[in-house]
C-alpha cells in the first residue's frame, strides 16, 4: 500500500566539469565549461534524456533525483 502522505525526494544536481558519460545514442562525451552561446538544450545525465524546452525539463525534474547538463549545439555537454 502507498502511504497517503507523499514525501518527495527531489534532488537535482549539475553535471560536473570533466566528468564523462555516454548518451542514449552511445556517444561518449565529457562535460566542458559553459560557453557564451545559449544554443542548446537541457539533458539529464542520470536518465539519458534530452528536453526540447524548459517546460519538459521542469516536468522531468519535478520528482526524483537528476543530474543536469547543458547540451551545447556547438561543443556538446557543458556545465549548466
Ligand atoms: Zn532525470
Ligand atoms: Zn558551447
Amino acid at each position: 500500500m502507498e502511504p497517503s502522505a507523499t514525501v518527495l525526494h527531489t534532488r537535482v544536481g549539475p553535471a560536473r566539469e570533466g566528468e564523462s558519460f555516454t548518451t542514449r545514442n552511445g556517444i561518449h562525451t565529457t562535460v566542458l565549461p559553459k560557453c557564451d552561446t545559449n544554443d542548446g538544450f537541457w539533458y539529464c545525465v542520470a536518465h539519458k534524456e534530452a528536453f526540447r524546452n524548459q517546460l519538459e525539463k521542469d516536468i522531468h525534474i519535478h520528482r526524483g533525483r537528476h543530474r543536469l547538463a547543458w547540451f551545447c549545439h556547438t561543443h556538446g555537454a557543458e556545465v549548466p
